[in-house]
């Protein structure tokens, strides 16, 4: 497999947006400082970005302060707000190829994936919004008493996102889709890692007629330009997906400014249970799968693989006979399913946690180690013999590595995977519809995919349970993270029913 990250591709891709975007201009950072962004197959710096910090933050936060209460974004009506959404979606499937190959340039995920996943994904989400921008509205409320009483369902204001570097165009999508299309303005702190096709969008989407100081980008670290968006006074709403850890830290940073409320969509360590009557052959690839894609990359990976123990062995050979398979090399290849982790920081954690596997002494099936010598790819590792208590079945590891435990009995698989603070979804494989539902109820998650994984439809809600992460993204709920609803209650001197 060493070969197979030797010459690579070229992509054939102008990177033309390096700066901040703020109040519909690309400009430097006001201090001045750039810093490197990577191509994760080499480890080479691809581009200079623009380092935003406090200062970057707060004009950025003028800018949309200023868009917010003076208008025009929130005033215009909704359909005109719909239309300018619709035609930055015809302009980003326009550009769908630059895009796709953007992505994977700055993320290193197979360019095949990009196309054909990311990008649709990214442009029907934002079809799926702009169809909710003209159909939001209040109520009239039946109240005691002579009154009139009606419900507004307004925008919440100016509101800050911090996103990672896992699905850089789809996680702009699941913050900006909404939050525009309820009429707010934004602030958007991309990931340090991934910062090049967020502001190539956003360029695409001030020519499809966005006004300027309405969306916001800003690249930078997160101890800097992410903790200065958080604990912003002017900021009505944060929203950030990113490691359990971090999203402690911007909870506390927003209750101690301002109190703003928070959207968290956090960590995960997903049990994928895999029932007695399974068909072995397509679990086995279904749970492949779950924990694969991405490079392992999902907050929602399938990263606990339960298995029953009658079917035990013939997974596991299996598991291990199509990890082995998994094509790894240069992401621009046609047919490559894995490219290399998004760094060295990744690239090394998960090294890591494959070595306190081994040192737990889990049974190493196959993997184990990086490829090459150049960038961050790592071999498809699976792990049998995985005990509940080793931190490889504990922490969510981020990587290309399959834990595989062995269960006897629903009940017992319940309570082994809700024994965790995570609860961000589940898998499960089953062709018995009562075992399907006791399991889909018994579960503690925000999202349960049974005989499926990974389905990830604009109108489909997505969030945790638990340490997973507070409150949900997309479909009809995420409007209710951008709407501040006002009563309005007025005197009438005879009711008139
Ligand atoms: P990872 O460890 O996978 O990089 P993080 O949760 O640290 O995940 O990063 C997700 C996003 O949060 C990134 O945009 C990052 O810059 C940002 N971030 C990191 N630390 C902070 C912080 N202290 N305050 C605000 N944002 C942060």
């Amino acid at each position: 497999t060493a070969a197979a990250v030797e010459d690579l591709i070229t992509p054939q891709v102008p990177i033309t947006y390096t700066k901040h975007l703020i109040n519909g201009q690309f400009v430097d950072a006001a201090s001045g400082k750039t810093f490197p962004t990577y191509d994760p197959r080499t480890g080479e710096v691809i581009a200079q970005v623009a380092e935003g910090d406090a200062e970057d933050i707060n004009r950025a936060v003028s800018a949309a302060r200023k868009a917010f209460d003076e208008g025009p974004w929130p005033k215009l009506t909704a359909y005109e707000r719909c239309k300018i959404i619709l035609r930055f979606a015809d302009l980003v499937e326009k550009h769908g190829d630059e895009l796709a190959a953007l992505e994977t340039w700055n993320n290193g995920k197979p360019y095949e994936q990009s196309a054909t996943a990311e990008l649709p994904t990214f442009v029907r989400l934002f079809r799926y919004y702009a169809g909710w921008a003209d159909k939001i509205h209040g109520l009239t409320v039946p109240a005691d008493g002579n009154y009139h009483v009606e419900t507004l369902h307004e925008p919440i204001g100016v509101a800050g996102q911090i996103i990672p570097w896992n699905f850089p165009l789809l996680m702009f999508a699941w913050k900006v889709g909404p939050a525009l299309a309820c009429g707010n303005t934004v602030i958007l702190k991309t990931a340090e890692q991934t910062p090049l096709t967020a502001l190539y969008v956003a360029k695409l989407f001030h020519e499809a007629g966005l006004p300027p100081g309405v969306l916001n980008v800003v690249s930078g670290y997160g101890p800097t330009a992410g903790a200065a968006l958080a604990s912003h006074m002017d900021v009505d709403k944060l929203a950030f997906t990113g490691s359990t850890e971090t999203g402690k830290v911007v909870l506390g940073l927003a209750a101690q400014s301002n109190l703003k409320p928070v959207t968290l969509e956090l960590g995960g360590k997903s049990p994928f249970i895999v029932c007695e009557d399974a068909d072995v052959d397509q679990a086995v690839e279904l749970a492949h799968f779950a924990l694969f894609f991405n490079q392992g990359q999902c907050c929602c990976a399938g990263s606990r693989t339960f298995v029953h123990e009658h079917i035990y062995d013939e997974f596991l050979e299996k598991a291990k006979a199509r990890a082995l398979k998994r094509v790894v090399g240069d992401p621009f290849k046609k047919g490559v399913e894995q490219g290399p982790q998004i760094d060295v920081e990744q690239f090394q954690k998960v090294l890591r946690y494959i070595k306190s596997g081994i040192e737990s002494k889990a049974t190493l099936e196959c993997g184990g180690d990086q490829i090459g010598s150049k960038g961050f790819f790592v071999q498809p590792t699976v792990f049998s013999n995985v005990q509940d208590d080793m931190l490889i079945a504990k922490d969510e590891i981020f990587g290309p590595v399959q834990t595989i435990l062995k269960f006897k009995d629903i009940d017992e698989v319940i309570r082994r995977s809700n024994a965790t603070h995570y609860g961000l979804a589940a898998g499960v494989f089953t062709k018995n519809v009562h075992t399907a539902n006791t399991l889909m109820r018994a579960l503690r998650v925000g999202t349960v995919w049974i005989n499926c994984f990974d389905v990830f439809d604009a109108a489909i809600p997505f969030g945790g349970y638990k340490m997973s992460g507070i409150g949900r993204e997309k479909g009809i709920y995420s409007l209710n993270n951008y709407l501040q609803v006002k009563a309005v209650v007025s005197p009438v001197k005879k009711p008139a029913w």
